[in-house]
C-alpha cells in the first residue's frame, strides 16, 4: 500500500526510480507539466472510489470516480471457468474487493500494456496471488516484478473459459488484447484497451504509436494490427475508456484501417 505510485499514468513500482517514472518519460506517456509527481495507493483511499457498470451479461467495467492518472476502465468478465479481471485500475479498496467477491472473486488477471498495470500486483495479491498474463515482449516495463506475472511468448495465448489472448503489437511491442467468443451473446467480444481506439463516432476505431502525443503508425504497422485479429469473430469491441463498438465491430476495424491507409498514403 505505501509502494510509490506515479500521480500521471497510475502504476506502482517496487522502488521510486531515480528520476522521472520511465513509462511517462517515454514518448507514449508523459511527464506533467510542473514536474514528476508520486503518490501511493494508501494516500488515494478515501479521496476516489470505483464505480462498477454492468455492460452486457457477465461483463462488468470498473473505473474510478473522480478520475485517476490515466483514466482506464478494467473489466470483470465470467468466463464461467472463473472471473477474469482484463485491465487494470490503481485504486483497490474494500469496496472494491467485497464488489468484486460479491461477483464471485477472480481467478486471472491479463493486462493489454505497461500504462494500464497500475496496482496490478496488489490486485492479485486481494485475490489470493491470481496470475497476471502478460506477454513476454513487455517484461522490461514491469515496474513492481512478483512471480504471478506469468509471460507468454508467441502470438495467442489460450486461458479458462475460451478467452484468447491475441499479441496485436503496435502501440507497444507485446500489446494484447482479449478475444471472448461467448460475448455479444455468442457473436464475440474484443478487448481491446487503447489498441483500436474507440473513437469519438463509435463506428469507427483508430491506431496510434503514442495518444497523447498523437504519433501516428505507417502502413504497414497498421496491417499488422488488423491481421492478428482477422482470424476472430466479434460483433462488439470494448474500449478503455467507457467508448464501444456495440455492432459488426469487426467491420468497422477493416473499415477503419482501410480509412487510416487512405489518410497516410
Ligand atoms: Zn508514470
Ligand atoms: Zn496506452
Amino acid at each position: 500500500m505505501s509502494f510509490p505510485v506515479c500521480v500521471t499514468c497510475g502504476v506502482q513500482y517496487a522502488e521510486k526510480p531515480e528520476g522521472d517514472c520511465p513509462i511517462c518519460a517515454d514518448s507514449r506517456q508523459y511527464v506533467a507539466y510542473g514536474g514528476q509527481q508520486w503518490t501511493t495507493l494508501k494516500d488515494l483511499l478515501g479521496k476516489h472510489h470505483n464505480v462498477f457498470t454492468d455492460i452486457e451479461p457477465r461483463v462488468v467495467s470498473i473505473h474510478s470516480e473522480p478520475a485517476f492518472a490515466i483514466g482506464q476502465r478494467a473489466f470483470l468478465i465470467d468466463t464461467g471457468e472463473g472471473n477474469l479481471l482484463w485491465d487494470c485500475i490503481t485504486l483497490l479498496d474494500d469496496a472494491t474487493i467485497a464488489g468484486i467477491e460479491r461477483r464471485g472473486s477472480i481467478t486471472a488477471m491479463a493486462i493489454s500494456h505497461p500504462h494500464y498495470y497500475s496496482t496490478m500486483i496488489e490486485w492479485s495479491n486481494a485475490f489470493g496471488g491470481i496470475p497476471i498474463w502478460i506477454h513476454e515482449a513487455e517484461r522490461d516495463w514491469i515496474c513492481r516484478p512478483a512471480p504471478q506475472v506469468q509471460f507468454w511468448s508467441g502470438y495467442t495465448h489460450k486461458l479458462p473459459g475460451g478467452i484468447t489472448l491475441i499479441r496485436s503489437g503496435g502501440h507497444f511491442d507485446g500489446y494484447q488484447v482479449a478475444h471472448w467468443p461467448d460475448g455479444a451473446e455468442g457473436r464475440g467480444a474484443l478487448f481491446a484497451g487503447d489498441q483500436p481506439q474507440v473513437c469519438g463516432d463509435r463506428r469507427w476505431v483508430s491506431f496510434l504509436y503514442s495518444y497523447p502525443n498523437m504519433i501516428p503508425f505507417n502502413a504497414r504497422q497498421v496491417q499488422a494490427i488488423t491481421a492478428s485479429l482477422e482470424p476472430f469473430a466479434y460483433e462488439r469491441l470494448y474500449g478503455a475508456f467507457g467508448r464501444h463498438v456495440l455492432q459488426d465491430a469487426k467491420g468497422a476495424v477493416a473499415r477503419s484501417a482501410e480509412r487510416y491507409l487512405r489518410a497516410i498514403s
